[in-house]
């Protein structure tokens, strides 16, 4: 992972209204600041709801802030009549460089397939928003040991028709759906199977560079105590990480993990 910059990318899920993420933000920054933590080295972002989306770009924006930050979710449509979606003009103009497509719980819980997925890799791709594609099995698969034919059959899916120039802005995000929220995290060498099996799918359809430039995380129960040896992974480039990340502190160890 020598050339790729390690991302960091705190996901809040349904957590923080905008006057908690701007007091998160802000004690992350101080706390990073302190810390000298250099964001070329390891660059940090964090997802919050849509809602928080308009304080965190005032704030990043008055304090010059080095964090970055994205959304959760958006439309696979522009603009019209599709009430209560947001879409990626939307999240442009509000300074997002990240958007989350294709979690597990957006999978699970409001049916997103792999048609959508790679609708909202697409849309998301052609207006300058680098998505972090979510992949990874569930315990069922797991337990079966078909965890990598699995993933990569999402990763095919979500990447159909996403051209060469533009796939090295797209993040995916390896996240093992029993290991989300549940305090299981993956061993380093399972984390390290599937993200390397993911980099190698990527020379197959592109090529070597192309793979090579692609940032490939790990995501699922990650914290300041196992996050070192997930890192230390060769194919693993960052972590999308929940429940650590609400909590500032926890979240810039993390951050600083080496
Ligand atoms: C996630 O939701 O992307 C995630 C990895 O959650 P957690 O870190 O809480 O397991």
């Amino acid at each position: 992972a020598t050339t790729r910059t390690p991302l960091m990318a705190g996901n809040w899920k349904m957590n923080l209204d905008h006057t908690e993420a701007i007091a998160t933000v802000q004690k992350l920054a101080w706390i990073l600041k302190d810390a000298k933590h250099d964001y070329s080295a390891v660059e940090v972002a964090v997802l919050p709801p849509f809602t928080s989306l308009r304080s965190v770009q005032t704030l990043v924006d008055a304090d010059k802030l080095e964090i970055r930050y994205g959304a959760q979710d958006l439309s696979q449509h522009t603009s019209g009549a599709y009430t209560g979606e947001i879409s990626a003009p939307m999240l442009v103009r509000l300074g997002c460089t990240y958007v989350v497509v294709g979690h597990s719980e957006r999978r699970e819980y409001h049916a997103e397939s792999d048609e959508l997925v790679a609708a909202k890799v697409a849309v998301a791709l052609e207006h300058g928003l680098a998505p972090i594609l979510c992949v990874g099995e569930g315990l069922d698969v797991r337990k079966a040991g078909d965890q990598v034919s699995y993933t990569l059959a999402q990763l095919d899916a979500a990447l159909a028709g996403v051209a060469q120039e533009k796939v090295s802005d797209v993040v995916v995000a390896y996240e093992p759906v029993w290991a989300i929220g549940t305090g299981e995290v993956a061993t380093p060498e399972d984390a390290q199977e599937v993200c390397g099996a993911i980099r190698a799918r990527l020379a197959e359809l592109y090529d070597d560079e192309t793979a090579g430039a692609v940032r490939v995380l790990y995501g699922g129960s990650v914290k300041s105590g196992n996050v070192a040896q997930i890192m230390a992974q060769p194919d693993v480039d960052g972590a999308l990480v929940g429940g650590a990340s609400l909590d500032p502190e926890e979240f810039a160890r993390i951050v600083r993990y080496q």
